[in-house]
């Protein structure tokens, strides 16, 4: 029987890269039934929120979406669908592989590293305290002195139970995908207490998984810089929410940009994959952005629900049609401007074509 799972077509360049993703994973042999919702900007009027409840049912019903960028209005007061979604589904794992495809332009090649971010707390906890505000000054008053002087202050909370259970995620991901080496990556040096706990979580959880995976500890910021000089030292890095979402990045940075980063969030009762890019809203339209990352999201999501044979089909097309370099868009053309480059309907459709030719 079919697997229903929940298509999120989200907002500007969302629904072409879905649309393009969609057909893809239909051609690769992979059972699936699409249960199409929308949410995003463009429900706004109908619905009076940008993430209806019906999409969440959905989710929860499937367990399983894949989901389109979704834009964030700055300055409405409209809450991040995306943290919302993250929230509400308890999605407490960001997971985001950053491989090198040869044919993508990059500063290194043999690149192999994951990232798994908590997402469910840290300075994204989202309890902030104005300039001048009564909780600002309470605060400052409770800091024998170390606030000196009027500031806004973020609060970040770090449980133990958060911290072991992304740790245990992580480990567990590595012995299910035949990785060597798990990474935690904090500041325990100088947030003796917050970070110390995630650290400490985190001992205790290498601790179950010692005969199988080895475990060691990174600060932040030497972190930042091995990553750069030797990245092919690390393997799967674990880590709290902030100093996550700047490690995504770079290790995008390393393969070559957003353009082939997919991702996932995941968690106990449901899991959503989704590109590590925004919206990308001044393409709406064009057919011009890359599909890959939302590809590689599902692929990330065929793994997920066990359709191994129809992932390692698509990805292997999409890396020989990367390396080949001519049905590609403009972000894989060694020069932007290349009039050469094809959109992004047309670059999943030569991904189809590659896996009808490989087999
Ligand atoms: P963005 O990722 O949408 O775009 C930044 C730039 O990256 C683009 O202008 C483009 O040059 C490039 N880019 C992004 N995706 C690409 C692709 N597939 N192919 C080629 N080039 C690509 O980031 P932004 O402009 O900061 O955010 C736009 C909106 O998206 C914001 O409202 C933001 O909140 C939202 N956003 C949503 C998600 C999500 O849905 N998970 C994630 C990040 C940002």
């Amino acid at each position: 029987m079919a697997r229903k799972v929940t298509l999120i077509p989200g907002d500007g360049t969302g629904p072409e890269l879905i649309a393009a993703a969609r057909k893809v994973i239909d051609a690769s042999g992979a059972d699936i039934e699409w249960e199409i919702m929308n949410a995003g900007l463009d429900v706004m009027e109908e619905y009076g929120t940008p993430l209806p409840e019906p999409v969440l049912e959905s989710i929860r019903r499937n367990r399983v979406a894949l989901k389109g960028p979704i834009t964030t209005p700055i300055g409405t007061g409209i809450r991040s669908v995306n943290v919302a979604l993250r929230h509400s589904l308890d999605l407490y794992a960001c997971l985001r592989p950053c491989k090198s495809y040869p044919g993508v332009k990059s500063r290194y090649q043999n690149i192999d590293l994951v990232v798994v971010r908590e997402n469910s707390e840290d300075l994204y906890a989202g309890v902030e305290f104005d300039v001048g505000s009564e909780e600002a000054e309470l605060i400052r008053s409770l800091s024998k002195g170390k606030i000196h002087r009027p500031s806004a202050i973020s609060i970040k909370p770090i449980s133990a139970e958060a911290s072991k259970r992304i740790v245990r995620f992580a480990f567990e991901y590595a012995l299910q995908n035949n990785r060597r080496k798990v990474t935690a990556i904090a500041k325990a040096n100088i947030m003796k207490y917050t970070d110390g706990l995630f650290f400490r979580a985190a001992r205790e959880v290498a601790e179950e998984y010692k005969d199988k995976i080895e475990y060691e500890e990174m600060l932040i910021d030497a972190m930042c810089m091995q990553l750069v000089q030797r990245p092919e030292a690390y393997d799967v890095l674990v880590t709290e929410n902030l100093y996550g979402d700047i490690i995504s990045d770079l290790c995008a940075g390393l393969v070559g940009g957003l353009g082939v980063a997919p991702g996932a969030n995941i968690g106990e009762q449901a899991a959503v994959f989704e590109a590590t890019h925004g919206s990308a809203p001044k393409y709406k339209g064009l057919n011009k952005v890359n599909p890959t990352a939302v590809i590689l999201s599902g692929v990330l999501m065929l793994r997920y629900i066990g359709e191994t044979a129809a992932a390692d089909r698509i990805e292997k097309a999409v890396a020989s049609v990367i390396a080949e370099g001519k049905y590609v868009t403009y972000d894989l053309k060694p020069d932007r401007n290349d009039p050469t480059a094809v959109g992004t309907s047309e670059m999943g459709d030569a991904i189809i074509r590659r896996m009808q030719e490989i087999g």
